[in-house]
């Protein structure tokens, strides 16, 4: 990988580089990923390294903000494909969910800042069409009781299920099942 290469994923926040390598900013003594979202720095003030443990080696401190000093610390692609999946295999029970996302060891805070930056969608509309899509599959294709049909898309409230379904289709349920068996 060439320096410009480096201070183009710099500049630019680019996740996928986080991992690959680090930078530090001479002026603070702090080190970062190339995601951090930071203020860029100033070029000549910026030196590379392949691992945290060289950049701490010359004694650079790790940055709050990104949490460089975290070895764990997944890349942040892999998070919000983990993010993902997991939504998508238990968007269904939101109390399921949510302890299935704390076991990825990350607020939820960061979750939806990482998940936003990945995908240009929050978290929370990403759960919704997922909700929303699984909910029109059932109307049109079983007859399912609507209430059942509700709790099955994680509400425990027809109320908030007629609303949500109707905000996002334009249509109650009972609508739409009628529309898809025309
Ligand atoms: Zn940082």
């Amino acid at each position: 990988m060439t320096l410009e290469e480096m201070w183009k994923a710099v500049s630019e926040n680019n996740a996928s580089y986080d991992g690959i390598f680090f930078y530090a900013v001479k002026s603070t003594g702090i080190y970062c990923r190339p995601s951090c979202k930071s203020k860029t720095p100033k070029r000549e003030n910026v030196c590379f390294f392949n691992t945290a443990e060289q950049a701490r080696a010359e004694g650079f401190r790790p940055c709050k903000r990104c949490r460089s000093d975290l070895l764990d610390y997944k890349p942040i692609k892999e998070i919000a494909e983990k993010v993902k999946r997991r939504l998508g295999d238990s968007f269904r029970k939101s109390c399921k969910l949510n302890r299935e996302l704390r076991q990825l060891g990350i607020s939820q805070r960061r979750m939806a800042e990482i998940f936003k930056g990945e995908y240009g969608i929050t978290l929370s509309k990403y759960m919704s069409n997922l909700r929303l899509k699984e909910a029109k599959r059932l109307l049109s294709d079983t007859n399912d009781e609507i209430i059942n049909i509700a709790y099955s898309v994680g509400f425990d409230r027809l109320s908030s299920f007629y609303r949500f379904f109707k905000n996002g289709t334009g249509l109650p349920p009972a609508a739409y099942r009628k529309e898809c068996r025309k």
